[in-house]
């Protein structure tokens, strides 16, 4: 995992090459399609059910009751960012900021507001002096990422968000909603691929290695929609202008297929007739079943 650099920095840094075979997509989908027979039901993963899952069943099953509108506001913040610096991006691919910032995020909240989803309900129940807070945040994310990203016109190829956000695989669907921009594309060579391109995921706190490798199901989703994994997977935080970069290599791939088909076989489980084993730890703090599960760690409630 390299340091942390600016966006523009972990962009253009050297990469180790990695081949793959030409077959690498077709044989991906037919495991996770073959896997995904034992669910019981259309089962949607990404890389936070795949987390609960694994981590503790009981906390999936828990997860599956909670409401979407209880987005924390946290959350929301972060979305709505994202969804305007992507739009930046798609819209100002040619040059660097011709839109002042401030009227561009303004104008991108109100068509957001003008929405039926969430996020809209979210926006035009703002009171105005939060919108107006959130707007400044957003234009500011917005200006560090010209300056920390100012030669992004000339880069090869620059897609903002993901070539692959979802795909249905039998009855398993996998879903990231977590690349902001993918840069430069895959090679062929010798009948294979040599992986070249680059997954960028924007954050609102400094990266740390869990957003990192979160990115796994957004790794797998490029590559089953192209041939072959990205080289490599950068986390932007574009608050704080700093970012964090890994190479995928086949270890890290095989890690993310291995994942998928265990927290498929898992639900598959609960799915058909058991009930879901309990595993109490730290996570526990978090899950929504934390007040009334038998198994939940309290031990830092001791006192
Ligand atoms: S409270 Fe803990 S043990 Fe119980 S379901 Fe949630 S994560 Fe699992």
């Amino acid at each position: 995992m390299s340091e942390s650099l600016s966006l523009g920095e972990l962009i253009a840094a050297d990469q180790p090459s990695v081949s793959w075979p030409s077959d690498w997509a077709a044989t991906t989908k037919r495991l996770f399609t073959t896997t995904s027979a034992g669910l019981g039901q259309p089962t949607l993963l990404n890389s936070a059910s795949i987390e609960e899952v694994l981590t503790c069943p009981g906390w999936w099953a828990g997860q599956r009751e909670v409401d979407e509108s209880e987005l924390s506001m946290a959350g929301f913040r972060l979305k709505a960012t994202r969804r305007v610096a992507r739009r930046w991006l798609a819209e100002n691919l040619g040059s660097t900021g011709s839109v002042q910032p401030l009227t561009f995020t303004g104008q991108v909240l109100h068509r957001f507001a003008a929405t039926d989803d969430l996020l809209g309900h979210w926006i035009r129940m703002m009171p105005a002096g939060q919108l107006a807070e959130l707007r400044a945040e957003v234009a500011m994310g917005l200006v560090r990422l010209d300056a920390d990203w100012p030669n992004r016109s000339a880069l090869p190829s620059l897609v903002p968000g993901a070539v692959s956000a979802r795909t249905r695989l039998g009855r398993m669907t996998l879903s990231s909603e977590l690349v902001d921009a993918t840069v430069g594309a895959a090679s062929v060579v010798d009948g294979g691929f040599e992986a070249g391109a680059m997954l960028v995921s924007f954050s609102m706190t400094p990266p740390t290695p869990a957003r990192l490798e979160g990115l796994g199901p957004a790794v797998l989703l490029h590559g089953l929609r192209t041939g072959c994994p990205p080289a490599r997977i950068v986390s932007w935080d574009l608050v704080g202008g700093t970012g964090i970069a890994r190479t995928v290599d086949n270890e890290f791939v095989s890690m993310w297929c291995e994942r998928v088909c265990e927290a498929t076989r898992c639900i598959g489980e609960m799915q058909s007739w058991f009930e879901p084993r309990l595993n109490g730890g730290e996570h526990c703090q978090i899950c929504p079943l934390f007040d009334r599960c038998p198994a939940a760690d309290r031990s830092e409630y001791a006192w």
